[in-house]
């Protein structure tokens, strides 16, 4: 006879990055049962969908305490094996529906299936932001990407266009820089964003170009194709078009709370509210890591977040 699949739990995890991850390892290792729900492979933001290993290795690993470096993928199998072995468990969906139906929280996925729990933990994270340019969406998959490592090998030999002026847009610039012949890295300041070591790195590249006080307008293609960008420039007032084959955007993370967006616990730029022990203003709903209202968007933040959460959930239930 089938098992029966268990729907009811006492904490669920939306989420299983680091953060996820860590709370459910807390909150298992205090005999409570624990579902982490994830729309993807555990790992989070250090195991990007369709980029399990590259972008981690070729970075020479993730900074982390307590290790030199270590790559992504291996952390986020050691984090999995730290929360399940006391026995909290995973499943794929991606929630589409939050009920709060008093004590009990239920949720809803993508794919039917539906969980309660006496505890709902957000640790859903962030994904990146687009420009919101015309153009943009039209030519997705088609020139204009958000992952170098996914697509870069399209662009060998060619010129590539880079936008944003963050840690993700130079790093991912410097890697593209091993495949294409050049990279225009477009940022709208008249400066980087970027920790000035990877700055330092950058400007020693002689494959890669920095245009400042410029915003991409419009991404431009021809027969479903992008062959450059409308580009203005802020301070001179100029309008300009730079000839491209590829468009790779890196302009920041926006959270990823659309599901919970009517329970009245997000800021104004969509990220949970939260006080310093993770519990938001919703009895038995916490969040924790990169989706919750911080200062720091970081591994160890984001662990530290987990662990609060964790045993601050043991103390609510019992
Ligand atoms: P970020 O630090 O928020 O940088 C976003 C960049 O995009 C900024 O230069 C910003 O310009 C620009 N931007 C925002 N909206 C734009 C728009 N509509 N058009 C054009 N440019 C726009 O984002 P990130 O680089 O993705 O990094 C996110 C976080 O991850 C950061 O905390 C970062 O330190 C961290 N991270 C760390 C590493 C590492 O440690 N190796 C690697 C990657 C990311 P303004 O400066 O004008 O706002």
């Amino acid at each position: 006879m089938a098992e029966e699949k268990q729907t009811n739990y006492d904490v669920i995890v939306v989420g299983a990055g680091p953060a996820g991850m860590t709370a459910a390892l807390y909150a298992s290792r205090a005999n409570l049962s624990v579902l982490m729900l994830d729309r993807g492979i555990y790992g989070g933001d250090f195991c990007p969908p369709g980029d399990h290993r590259g972008r981690w290795e070729r970075r020479g690993g993730l900074h982390y305490p307590g290790f030199k470096t270590v790559q992504g993928p291996e952390l986020a199998q050691d984090m999995y094996l730290g929360a399940t072995q006391f026995g909290a468990q995973y499943a794929y969906g991606t929630v589409e529906k939050v009920e709060l139906a008093g004590d009990l929280k239920q949720l809803t996925t993508d794919m039917g299936d539906v969980f309660t729990a006496k505890v709902l933990v957000i640790a859903t994270g962030t994904q990146q932001r687009h420009m919101g340019v015309p153009g943009e969406e039209e030519y997705g998959g088609r020139g204009v990407s958000y992952c170098a490592v996914c697509d870069g090998a399209f662009f060998k030999n060619k010129h590539v266009v880079v936008v944003g002026g963050g840690d993700s847009a130079v790093e991912e610039g410097m890697y593209l820089t091993q495949l294409a012949k050049k990279v225009t890295v477009v940022v709208r300041r008249d400066q980087l964003r970027a920790q000035p070591l990877i700055q330092e790195q950058a400007k020693q590249n002689d494959k890669m170009e920095f245009i400042f006080n410029t915003q991409v307008t419009e991404v431009l293609g021809v027969d479903n194709e992008v062959v450059g960008v409308k580009t203005h420039d802020s301070k001179t007032g100029k309008d300009a078009e730079i000839q491209a084959d590829g468009v790779f955007i890196y302009v920041g993370s926006v959270p990823m709370t659309a599901p919970f967006k009517d329970l009245g616990i997000l800021n104004e730029q969509g990220y949970v509210k939260t006080n310093d022990l993770m519990a938001t203003s919703l009895p038995g709903v916490f969040a924790i890591g990169d989706v919750r209202e911080t200062p720091l968007r970081q591994i160890a933040t984001a662990v530290g977040d987990g662990a609060i959460a964790g045993q601050q959930i043991y103390q609510y239930l019992m």
